[in-house]
């Protein structure tokens, strides 16, 4: 799938044509997985472009480096500054996800990484809509287990993680539905390949602790935040497989995905095969935050221009 990019590039602190942007075939992290990567996402108004969570990015972007030693020799005030700088070069005028990422360049074949390894970062962005049907989609549990703590750390956005996900992804595909659930170490329900997964049990708002394995999502902690505001019951505590199918409610949250309704899980119709109420509403509230119409919100919210 080729991404419709945009014109230019941020690439080590200066703006580069896209095509000319390229890298040495020696890239350490083309060989060993060792780049970090965010996915953010800006909102386009109608007058405005506004970045959410900008800051939350930014330092979850240097932290997934600090597990491994990975410099990112930019402060978060120049990365942050990249970010918006990039859509305002590419004059952008629609809603865009934006992709910052560093990696471990020209480093040879070792595997002793070190502070001291070079470093690279780019920032690359494209126009995005919704990554899924916002209707609702089809889920399965794989058999593929989620990564743990007892291998590598899960809370490092790593580009050799995601092999599991790409994995986990293939065989949801096989078995004909739309994404992948995966199970942790322990065989409770962790999340998706790149979405974080909340049920809803008798009104309340059930995700997986970071000890299933899941990722400290920021779209996560935002729904978290709002189930609060709202007087939702929100409960942080591990979920078993067959709860999953006797759940009211299911949706995923992530960048990409936004708020995204999963109407059957393991052949099983959710909520008779449509988005429950919590969901829609959390679904209206995220809309109306990004959008800028929720006033409560708005220090989510980076006004790039
Ligand atoms: N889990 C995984 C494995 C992911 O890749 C993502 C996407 N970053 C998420 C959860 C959701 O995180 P966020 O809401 O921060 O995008």
């Amino acid at each position: 799938m080729k991404l419709p990019l945009s014109k230019y590039v941020w690439f080590d602190g200066k703006y580069s044509l896209t095509k000319k942007a390229t890298i040495p075939i020696t890239t350490h992290a083309i060989h060993y997985g060792t780049s970090i990567f965010e996915g953010i996402r800006a909102y386009w108004n109608g007058e405005n472009l506004n970045i959410f969570r900008l800051d939350e990015h930014v330092k979850r972007f240097r932290k997934s480096g600090q597990f491994y030693d990975i410099s990112l020799n930019f402060s978060d005030q120049e990365i942050s500054d990249a970010v918006i700088g990039i859509c305002k070069k590419n004059k952008i005028k629609e809603s865009c996800y934006i992709r910052p990422f560093y990696f471990v360049g020209d480093y040879g074949i070792s595997l002793h990484v070190t502070k001291s390894a070079p470093t690279n970062v780019a920032i690359f962005t494209f126009p995005f809509g919704d990554l899924f049907d916002k209707n609702g989609i089809t889920a399965g549990v794989v058999s593929w287990r989620k990564f743990s703590d007892m291998s590598t750390p899960p809370q490092a956005k790593m580009g050799g993680n995601y092999l599991n996900s790409i994995i986990a992804t293939q065989e949801a595909k096989r078995n004909g539905v739309d994404e992948a659930i995966l199970l942790d170490h322990n065989g409770n329900v962790s999340e998706a390949p790149g979405e974080n997964i909340f049920i809803v049990r008798n009104n309340q708002l059930i995700t997986p602790p970071l000890s299933s394995s899941a990722l400290e999502g920021i779209t996560r902690d935002a729904i978290i935040k709002i189930g609060k505001d709202l007087d939702i019951d929100v409960v942080e505590r591990e979920i078993t497989r067959s709860e999953l199918i006797i759940s009211d409610e299911i949706f995923l949250t992530g960048t990409a995905a936004e708020i995204t309704p999963i109407i059957s899980m393991d052949a099983v119709k959710i909520n008779d095969g449509k988005p429950g109420d919590v969901t829609k509403k959390m679904m209206q509230e995220y809309t109306n935050i990004v959008m800028r119409k929720n006033q409560d919100y708005v220090h989510w919210l980076t006004e790039a221009y």
